[in-house]
């Protein structure tokens, strides 16, 4: 049954506006400097009682040539609900996460350049600095190399993920970035690619000035953290 015709009129409403913010999200992901050729891609969810939509990009469509009618929805278990395309070849590892975490809206995922080049090491990102500390609040964990069978890459972010922070690294691959929609999962991605590139920066200085790096306290890290969060003190309120 076409989904047009099971979704009532507010439903339907959501629906489409689902799709102009995952369209909108993957178009900038190569503006932002986070993807090159198509390497990456976006999605979103919307849970409705009897039924969850995924909207995620197609697979190996230019993110310019992109239109809103490109578009794929799926339902949780990954069947196709709409679009012509066929959809992401990530598409299972977003609907494991969504399956498993129920509070997310939106999600990212980037071969983007400083935090792929931080997962070739298969090693967390240390907190260095306020900037990092501000948005993640601790080391961005990675999760061990995964081939991209069956949940294997979705298996292993749920189990190496950090619960208060938003992002993960994938050995020898990629990240993986959440929000509780896909505007805030790239920005979030925005983010942790900065705060890659300071990191490898800040080694690279330490290697030239021959000094150790260090590393924030947890307890400091938390604070800055604790601050960033709404009702914390910063922004506008
Ligand atoms: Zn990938």
């Amino acid at each position: 049954m076409k989904l047009k015709k099971i979704l009532n009129k507010e439903q339907k409403k959501k629906w489409e506006s689902l799709k102009r913010e995952v369209l909108e999200t993957n178009r900038a992901l190569p503006k932002k400097g986070l993807v090159i050729e198509t390497f990456g891609n976006a999605s979103g969810i919307l849970r409705f009682k009897k039924i969850s939509l995924v909207v995620i990009k197609p697979s190996g469509v230019d993110y310019d040539s992109l239109k809103v009618e490109d578009l794929v929805t799926v339902g949780i278990d990954g069947k196709k609900l709409d679009g012509n395309l066929l959809p992401s070849v990530d598409t299972p590892h977003h609907l494991y996460i969504y399956r498993n975490l129920k509070q997310i809206g939106g999600i990212v995922h980037t071969h983007s350049l400083y935090a792929t080049t931080w997962a070739c090491t298969g090693r967390p990102i240390p907190v260095y600095n306020t900037t990092h500390a501000d948005k993640f609040g601790g080391e961005i964990p990675c999760a061990p190399y995964a081939d991209n069978r069956d949940n294997h890459i979705g298996k292993g972010i749920i189990k190496y993920r950090k619960k208060e922070v938003p992002a993960i690294l994938l050995e020898k691959h990629g990240a993986f970035i959440f929000g509780t929609n896909a505007k805030k999962a790239i920005e979030t991605a925005s983010e942790l690619e900065f705060v890659a590139k300071i990191a490898l920066h800040y080694l690279l200085l330490c290697q030239v000035l021959n000094r150790s790096p260090k590393e924030m306290s947890k307890r400091e890290a938390t604070l800055w953290r604790k601050r960033h969060l709404p009702g914390g003190g910063y922004g506008q309120t």
